[in-house]
């Protein structure tokens, strides 16, 4: 556990965080402020790297995996317009920081994740958080989590090649998915939007995210683990 000077510590950080990379750089909706500055990110990240977890940067998790950028965590969290109740399908759990984002802004959150072992750490990490409403499950995402569809709102938290067409299919009338598409070493930040049966694009930003491995992804190059 932290100690108390720790913690105080670790507390201006991220009030430090939420005001200089978030609000500045203009993420404006409050919720959304509000819980970035509750939720401790030091948690989420290995021991070994928690004084960098306010950083400006994504950080590696281990499994050659990362946890995104506190900037990139708000602004799709913002991009999605989570509101109290709203059904959110989340692809790449990893730590889980942002499914806890999602769920303390009041959103109904199923996530998949397909390395087992970094399930297990999220959940119970979101666990000691009380979180223990997000569902979770061990899967391949690219496929979304049929069972639970639709969704009002799809976040995809790795780059795949194309929008994954069983996510639009999952989608609800009047929904959004937001998703990072393009090369496995730098995509952009695409938001698509259902209605009346037919979909829109929307690019946002330039973003770099791991690879989305599975059968709507980037095929892994030694079968699937
Ligand atoms: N949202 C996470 C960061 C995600 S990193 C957080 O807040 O910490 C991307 C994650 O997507 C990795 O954990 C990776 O294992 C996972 N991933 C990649 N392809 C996937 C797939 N097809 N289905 C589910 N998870 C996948």
């Amino acid at each position: 556990m932290l100690d108390e000077g720790h913690e105080a510590d670790y507390a201006q950080a991220r009030q430090a965080m939420v005001r200089d990379q978030l609000a500045r750089r203009g993420i404006h909706d409050a919720e959304v402020l509000r819980v970035m500055g509750e939720i401790p990110r030091e948690l989420f990240v290995p021991e070994s790297m928690r004084d960098a977890a306010y950083e400006d940067r994504a950080l590696p998790v281990g499994e050659d995996q990362t946890i995104s950028q506190p900037y990139i965590v708000a602004y799709m969290s913002e991009k999605l317009e989570v509101r109290p109740g709203v059904r959110v399908l989340e692809v790449g759990t990893g730590t889980g920081y942002q499914a806890a984002i999602l769920a303390r802004l009041g959103a109904d959150v199923f996530s998949v994740e397909r390395i087992q072992s970094l399930l297990a750490s999220a959940r119970q990490r979101l666990e000691t958080l009380g979180l223990e409403c997000i569902r979770l499950c061990c899967a391949d995402g690219s496929l979304g989590w049929p069972r639970h569809a639709p969704y009002d709102r799809i976040i995809v938290t790795a780059g795949a090649p194309e929008v994954p067409p069983a996510l639009i299919d999952q989608l609800c009338e009047g929904g959004r998915l937001i998703v990072p598409v393009g090369r496995s070493d730098a995509q952009t930040l695409v938001c698509v939007e259902k209605r009346s049966g037919r979909t829109t694009e929307t690019v946002l930003l330039a973003c770099r995210f791991v690879r989305l491995v599975g059968q709507q992804g980037w095929g892994p190059p030694d079968g699937y683990d």
